[in-house]
């Protein structure tokens, strides 16, 4: 399945939440804020609907899928390998998703959202452990540097958000804002995700 190109306020308006798809715009001018905006999207939009047990188990997953920007088959292999792994299924799923490079990219501060991570990834414009790195899936392990070359040190934009964002750096993460050098210290804490998800839903989801 391909990669969703519509309106991502539309995404938020479906999960009845802020996930925050928008950067920085969604603090100062959230769509879900309006009044029309807590309607669910689309022409019958303001009808009470009865939610399932099914759909609270789907909202879960695809509101999950959203929050880290993925498709269909890449959510779903992610699940896969959790499965494949030693201890809680739910708790695996989220450490693989919050390690892919894009959303340490986010977290340490480097963009204001998953999409500008994964451009800033797709672009070049990372480094891993001193070597280019452009996958935005590319998963990273404790002891992982990540950092940025040095021309890009320079980029106004990029400067302004490590100062503004650096107190967000989750304990997982040690982030040096002078150097715009991060490093990967632990694997990731289950309550220190960038959203709150209930894996829990995800994992019955798909047992089903
Ligand atoms: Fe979601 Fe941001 Fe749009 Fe608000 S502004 S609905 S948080 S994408």
């Amino acid at each position: 399945m391909s990669r969703y190109l519509g309106s991502v306020c539309k995404l938020c308006r479906r999960e009845k939440e802020k996930l925050f798809l928008k950067g920085e715009k969604c603090s100062v001018n959230c769509t879900l804020e309006r009044k029309r905006g807590k309607n669910n999207p689309g022409q019958h939009g303001s009808a009470k609907v009865k939610i399932s047990d099914y759909a609270k188990h789907l909202r879960e997953k695809q509101k999950t899928r959203r929050v880290y920007g993925l498709t269909e088959e890449q959510f779903s292999h992610y699940y896969k390998m959790a499965e494949k792994m030693k201890g809680s299924t739910g708790d695996n799923l989220i450490k693989l998703l919050e390690l892919r490079l894009d959303n340490v990219v986010y977290r340490l501060g480097f963009a204001s959202s998953k999409k500008m991570a994964r451009q800033i990834v797709n672009h070049g414009n990372i480094l891993v452990n001193e070597k280019k790195i452009d996958m935005p899936r590319y998963q990273l392990k404790v002891g992982d540097v990540v950092t940025i070359p040095e021309k890009y040190k320079l980029n106004a934009v990029i400067k302004k958000l490590v100062e503004r964002t650096t107190p967000n750096v989750p304990t997982w993460l040690s982030f040096d804002k002078n150097k715009f050098f991060g490093t990967v210290i632990s694997d990731p804490l289950i309550g220190e995700i960038s959203h709150p998800i209930n894996s829990q839903l995800i994992v019955e989801y798909y047992s089903k």
